[in-house]
């Protein structure tokens, strides 16, 4: 099975997609990889959906990426006698450290770390900003605030603190638990929520140890200030636009996402934009032109990825969400238009023989208008070099290690196949035409541009570039 888009599609698994056969109609419909969102599921809910999903792969004979996302430090205020309170501006509310439940004029935060953090003209948001609360003074294990956007705030609703660099890392208690349990399962990809700083990145990895990689999700005004230190020490981010949009005024997300899209493609690491990007088809079966819009724009920006949330997970429209995104993005990267976009961004290579050979690949393939790049990839980092030239040409990622290709499916424009290391030089063109044959890329007497690491079976020694035909069967003439 073969996409006709570049740019891949992850689709969040929930309540609404808890059954085999609305996932694998998700599949079918387009989703590249499925994400696993921890701030809902449970640990047996987690390894049901793998084992799930694994089986699908096996039913269809295509690696599928699993993303799990942890929840990260969510904070909550506490609860209310009643249940709610209905804040007026200009009122003054306590944030406190006394367990009991709140009133009209104080709650508790079961956070000490964060009250002793604030500082007086800090902002709390509460309820993805729809209460505005500013910090008049602190100190002693409580905040004082004056109520600057009224609104009701309920018990356990979410606060987030844009003036605050919260003095913890980015993993909770639940989140260490929740990491070693799907390390122990077949998992691909791990994204970290709020992200502060790259040493939130590094304390993930020493714990992960190469079992996946790290996806930083930006949301977080520091993590925006900070945002080439996190890229280097992380696998790949998420322009996580649901918390970066409490945190951060909303005008400002749309530059923000071109930033954070175009610094991950210069470095050749995997950006994936998210949230609200069908919002409307959580109850509908189509989409707004606004959304259209904002997916064709992704499109247009050379992303790796786009997610789908709340659409898949618990909307009443999954399958049609996915096969939306999906046919605007085989719309979109059919214009006329949309080479040229995405060249236009292409970055200049890094100095190294990985880089010069992935230039080379993709002119070569423009000028002799190859239809197809066989990289032979061992961790993925040949894939991903060759990806990050955007090249017009299809890329095949042929790799002996199935976790590489799974890790693949979330990178733009590559078509991972899971085949034996090759053996020699000749087996290596044989076997690269014999799966652009089969999968559909090129014909007998066309001709495909192979890629390659010689010897075998060195990670990251990209050196091999070479020209080959494809013979009567398939095979290399
Ligand atoms: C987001 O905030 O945009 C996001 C992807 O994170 P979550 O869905 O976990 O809130």
């Amino acid at each position: 099975m073969r996409r006709r888009r570049r740019i891949k599609i992850i689709a969040t698994l929930g309540p609404a997609s808890s059954d085999r056969a609305v996932v694998a109609s998700l599949f079918e419909a387009g989703a590249d990889v499925f994400r696993i969102n921890m701030s809902h599921a449970s640990h047996d809910g987690m390894r049901e959906r793998v084992a799930m999903i694994r089986s699908l792969e096996e039913q269809f004979g295509r690696p599928i990426g699993i993303l799990i996302d942890l929840q990260g430090p969510k904070l909550r205020v506490g609860e209310f006698e009643s249940g709610a309170v209905l804040l007026r501006k200009g009122d003054a509310f306590t944030l406190d450290c006394d367990p009991t439940p709140g009133t009209q004029t104080r709650v508790f935060l079961p956070h000490p770390e964060i009250l002793s953090s604030l500082e007086a003209g800090h902002r709390i948001l509460i309820d993805d900003g729809k209460v505005l609360l500013k910090v008049t003074s602190a100190g002693n294990g409580r905040a004082v605030t004056i109520v600057e956007v009224a609104g009701r705030v309920s018990n356990k609703k979410g606060v987030s603190l844009p003036d605050t660099t919260i003095p913890t890392s980015a993993m909770t208690d639940k989140d260490h638990k929740d990491l070693d349990a799907a390390l122990e399962e077949d998992i691909d990809w791990i994204a970290l929520s709020f992200v502060q700083r790259p040493e939130d990145v590094v304390e993930v990895r020493k714990v992960v140890q190469g079992r996946a990689l790290i996806m930083a999700k930006i949301e977080k005004p520091q993590a925006i200030a900070r945002l080439d230190e996190i890229l280097a020490v992380s696998d790949a981010l998420m322009v996580a636009r649901g918390d970066l949009g409490v945190e951060m005024p909303l005008e400002q997300v749309p530059g923000l996402q071109k930033r954070i899209t175009r610094l991950a493609r210069r470095h050749g690491k995997p950006v994936v934009v998210a949230t609200q990007m069908l919002e409307s088809m959580i109850v509908s079966p189509v989409p707004t032109r606004a959304e259209v819009s904002d997916v064709a724009t992704a499109v247009f920006e050379g992303a790796d990825a786009v997610m789908l949330s709340a659409e898949s997970a618990s909307g009443q429209y999954p399958f049609e969400a996915v096969s939306t995104m999906n046919r605007i993005a085989e719309e979109v990267e059919a214009e006329e238009i949309y080479p040229s976009i995405i060249t236009s961004q292409r970055a200049t290579p890094e100095r190294t023989g990985a880089d010069a050979i992935a230039v080379a690949t993709r002119d070569v393939a423009e000028t002799l208008q190859l239809k197809v790049i066989c990289a032979w990839t061992a961790s993925g980092s040949t894939g991903l070099r060759i990806a990050r030239e955007r090249p017009r040409s299809s890329i095949l990622a042929l790799t002996p290690i199935v976790a590489t290709a799974r890790r693949l499916a979330l990178v733009w424009g590559v078509h991972a196949v899971v085949t034996d290391d090759a053996r020699d030089e000749r087996d290596m063109a044989d076997r690269a035409c014999r799966h652009a044959f089969i999968e559909g890329f090129a014909q007998t007497g066309e001709r495909v541009i192979i890629v390659a690491g010689v010897p075998f079976g060195t990670p990251g020694a990209t050196n091999n570039m070479r020209i080959a035909l494809i013979g009567p069967e398939g095979g290399s003439a």
